[in-house]
């Protein structure tokens, strides 16, 4: 191979490697950083003013009070680079912005029905205008609005191939971002929201995540990586069959796990309303303790079957899955109850995202795309 080449790499992957230490460590001296990654002093040196040139590390301190010369302590810029998510759904708005950390640095929610008019989508501009003002985020820093939508969406982010949810099949990005003066992508919701829980769970290689919201949606990561299937529908298991010819789905068919296991399956008695159906749940309200029982059991057959598919953990998530910390052993005795190879059903386990997973994932993905790329 060319040297030069080789020489290249070698100084992308110092740079790297130094920049990564800095996202783990509030503080870091050069010493911490020649001992860490066993570098040359030199090479530390040039590569923490290059970081410091671009305004991506600062000198924030000094290390030690025993005399002589004091150690200069660097730390990461967290809000050198932003980005802004939102998680559209068919009555709100939820917006964030987050930092290089993936720190959330604000959140704002808010009513707005969906509909494919330019009255909405300058609503969108307009709530994007004001994350930016009220978080007084710096405009150069951002590096892209992420738009989480209940519907799927393209290998290039730029078109709803299936919205069955709102009604929307052949919406673009364009369409979405016309008043928002920043690069923009759609997310799918679902995978958006698996990705701010891959942020948050490092190391795990192999997961389902199973969204329980207003639809019933999937995400499934292989070796650390989202696995999109061949035309990016992999994973969804809302539509697999549950109840042969059961009750009918916003898909058409019949039977769908969606029907059985969307958060209104819940709240069809408590008039739309999760919360209170958990607190009902808790107060021992007979009624909801069955609507309870047949939501576990068939979400048991749902994820007993992705286990036998992937072998991995599964994650529940969405609204239902950010009350299921109490029930996580209820669900776990139900599936165990089908498993073949398992002799506990750990690897079942609640979502660790429990608000803002959408919104926050749809602008970790700018983030991520970004430190991928020092
Ligand atoms: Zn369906």
């Amino acid at each position: 191979m060319d040297q030069k080449i080789v020489s290249n790499e070698i100084k992308q992957k110092n740079r790297t490697g130094i920049f990564s230490l800095f996202r783990h460590r509030a503080q870091l001296s050069r010493q911490d950083i020649v001992t860490a990654l066993d570098l040359s002093l030199p090479t530390v040196t040039n590569n923490l003013e290059e970081l410091k040139r671009e305004g991506l590390i600062a000198q924030t301190g000094s290390f030690g009070n025993t005399g002589g010369r004091r150690a200069r302590a660097y730390s990461l810029v967290a809000n050198a680079r932003t980005a802004i998510g939102l998680d559209i759904t068919r009555h709100h708005v939820t917006a964030v912005a987050v930092d290089l950390q993936g720190t959330i640095i604000i959140s704002r929610r808010r009513r707005l029905d969906f509909e494919r008019t330019d009255e909405y989508y300058r609503e969108l501009g307009a709530i994007v205008r004001q994350i930016v003002s009220a978080a007084e985020l710096d405009e150069k820093s951002i590096l892209g609005v992420g738009i989480g939508v209940p519907g799927m969406v393209t290998a290039d982010h730029q078109t709803v191939f299936y919205g069955g949810v709102l009604g929307f099949t052949g919406a673009t990005c364009a369409e979405f971002s016309k008043y928002i003066p920043y690069p923009t992508a759609l997310m799918h919701d679902t995978d958006a929201a698996c990705f701010a829980e891959m942020w948050v769970s490092p190391g795990t290689q192999n997961a389902f995540y199973i969204m329980l919201s207003a639809s019933v949606g999937g995400t499934v990561y292989i070796g650390g990586n989202q696995y999109g299937g061949s035309k990016m529908r992999a994973g969804e298991i809302g539509h697999t069959v549950v109840v042969p010819d059961g009750k009918p789905c916003y898909c058409g068919r019949r039977g769908c796990v969606d029907p059985y296991c969307a958060a209104s399956a819940l709240t069809a008695v408590t008039d739309g309303d999760l919360k209170l159906f958990f607190q009902r749940l808790k107060a021992g309200d007979e009624t909801v303790q069955a609507v309870w029982q047949e939501y576990l059991s068939h979400l048991a057959v749902a994820v007993a079957n992705l286990r036998m598919l992937f072998d991995c953990d599964i994650i529940i998530g969405g609204y239902v899955g950010s009350f299921m910390d109490e029930y996580i052993d209820q669900l776990r005795q139900l599936v165990l109850l089908r498993s073949v190879f398992d002799d506990n059903a750990d690897y079942v386990r609640p979502c660790r995202c429990k608000t803002e997973a959408i919104a926050a994932g749809s602008a970790l993905n700018y983030i991520a795309e970004f430190l991928n790329s020092i």
